[in-house]
């Protein structure tokens, strides 16, 4: 049995890739970010035109690939994605950019030079849980990869479309890997799409988790001992990263037309 950075296994598994050239690197960043949009999709994540994934440019850190306002995630290719730069000017590709979209990432973008890709949507219960303006618990192991790993945006000042407000959210964001925000939805980064939609995806379903579990009770905890090292097992990169690669694999074979 080895241990992946979290990812408990025998045998060897797979790896995040390596790149030879900048242009291979770009092309899989721009083709993860359309698996991002029509997964989300078709897990009924595209709420009205609201949400919206990025990835920073390899070569050019000051820039992000997005979605084109208003245009559906289901049928969203690679080469529909739209590369704009952190003071909102559209650098490359045809359409709108949503100024909620601009606001809110390249904030984030700019305050985490760590963070490659950022996932933000509009889900039902990620809704729901925001607007008991609480913390997620421990209440689920998949739930500890949140443990002492997300922030609360405890504000609603309506649609975010002035950067000053995306650098509160950035500011609240801190160092964690997600940020509710209440009243609103989920926010979550990672250092690949992979990571970040995998957060986005299981931090969803922790909400609906904990918002079954109270409705149907009072919900026991995770300790916080056993919180902290199920966080090491499931909340690390590598884990995000592995844990999307199903999703991934299972989007292309019934979609491989979202790669052109
Ligand atoms: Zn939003």
């Amino acid at each position: 049995m080895t241990v992946h950075s979290g990812v408990l296994a025998t045998g060897a598994v797979v790896a995040p890739p390596v790149f030879t050239s900048i242009a291979e690197e770009r092309a899989h960043r721009k083709g993860r970010l359309a698996v991002a949009y029509r997964l989300f999709a078709q897990l009924g994540y595209d709420h009205w035109v609201a949400g919206h994934i990025t990835v920073r440019d390899p070569e050019l850190p000051d820039r992000f690939w997005v979605n084109p306002f208003g245009r559906s995630w289901r049928h969203l290719r690679a080469s529909d994605l739209l590369l704009v730069d952190l003071d909102g000017h559209l650098v490359a590709g045809e359409g709108a950019v949503n100024a909620a979209a601009f606001a809110i990432h390249s904030e984030i973008h700019r305050a985490r030079p760590d963070v490659t890709a950022i996932a933000h949507a509009h889900t039902r219960s990620g809704r729901a849980w925001s607007a008991t303006g609480r913390a997620l618990e421990p209440l689920s192991q998949d739930a500890c990869a949140f443990y002492g790993d997300h922030a609360l945006f405890d504000d609603y000042t309506g649609v975010v479309i002035d950067p000053e407000e995306g650098k509160r959210i950035a500011h609240a964001l801190g160092e964690a890997k997600a940020v509710i925000l209440r009243n609103h939805g989920l926010l979550t980064v990672g250092h690949s799409v992979d990571e970040a939609a995998w957060w986005f995806i299981t931090m969803e379903r922790s909400c609906q988790v904990q918002l079954l579990a109270e409705a149907a009770g009072k919900p026991v905890f995770i300790d916080q001992e056993q919180a902290e090292v199920t966080a090491g097992q499931v909340g690390g990169h590598f884990a995000g990263w592995f844990s999307f690669q199903p999703l991934y694999d299972r989007i292309v074979a019934e979609q491989p037309d979202l790669l052109d």
